[in-house]
């Protein structure tokens, strides 16, 4: 199968590099949930990059079901990721979860992430649609695709910001996962949407032993990419241990990926 290119190709610039997402090449970007200390992000970073992963990913800001959940270490960690990302030479998605952060945020991100709760955060779509860094658009917990792509509008409508779709599962009878992946969401906006399309395995299913799993599925069905959870300790982390992949777990699912997308006549684009 190979892969049908999307009708916007959405550029982003990593380090040194610039990447075109769409173009039908299968991205990866990894890193933990929250960065929680220089030492803890630099690990999770080098393993990933060291791996293939074309940008990084780390919460500065956290939406946490519970107020009294780590929330993020907020603007102390910027100092983290310029080091970081200035000694891997690598770019960053973060999520932004106030319309006051998008400036002091706009330096130093690669691509913006909305996250699942603020999909229908409007007030927030529009301020991001203002500036022309792309926009990570995270499935609602229990978004209709159509609601979903009425979001991604309010995004694109200024012409200047572009939005990547990212399925990370929704909320559905079943409780043994976290979430249940919508692989058909995939296929069906892979054929009905203009967008490149990315699947976060580590939300939809919780459970970091099976995300490689669902990781090869969603390569399978023709996603774009994945952004996935890394951390060097997971019993350590502050949010989302139980669905984070070890560096090395990590470095393993990249083998299979290649193996997954090369049968398919597609590439994994890395760093
Ligand atoms: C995250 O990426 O860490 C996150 C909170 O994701 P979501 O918005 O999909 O729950
Ligand atoms: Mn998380």
């Amino acid at each position: 199968m190979a892969i049908e290119n999307s009708k916007k190709n959405v550029t982003f610039i990593s380090g040194d590099k610039t990447y075109s997402m769409g173009n039908g090449h299968f991205y990866v970007i990894a890193g933990p949930c929250s960065i929680e200390s220089e030492v803890q992000f630099l690990e999770s970073a080098r393993s990933v990059v060291a791996n293939g992963a074309c940008l990084l990913r780390g919460g500065i800001w956290k939406l946490r079901s519970s107020a009294q959940a780590f929330q993020g270490l907020g603007k102390a960690a910027f100092d983290i990721v310029q080091k970081v990302t200035s000694e891997l030479h690598t770019g960053i998605v973060t999520e932004v979860t106030d319309p006051r952060q998008i400036e002091s945020l706009y330096p130093m991100v690669s691509i913006f992430q909305v996250g699942s709760r603020n999909m229908h955060n409007y007030a927030l779509l529009k301020e991001l649609a203002n500036q022309d860094k792309p926009v990570l658009l995270k499935r609602g917990l229990a978004a209709y695709i159509d609601e979903w792509l009425k979001a991604a509008d309010y995004v694109e409508t200024s012409g200047r910001a572009q939005v990547i779709l990212c399925e990370r599962g929704i909320r559905t009878f079943e409780t043994a996962t976290r979430n249940t992946l919508d692989l058909n969401a995939v296929a069906f906006l892979k054929k009905n949407s203009p967008y490149p399309v990315i699947v976060d395995p580590s939300h939809a299913i919780g459970i970091g032993e099976l995300v490689p799993d669902i990781s090869l599925a969603a390569a399978a069905v023709g996603a774009d990419g994945l952004i996935v959870e890394v951390h060097p300790a997971p019993k350590e982390a502050l949010s989302d241990g139980p669905q984070a992949l070890t560096p090395t777990q990590f470095s393993q699912l990249m083998i299979k990926l290649e193996k997954v997308l090369n049968a398919l006549d597609r590439k994994l684009e890395k760093k």
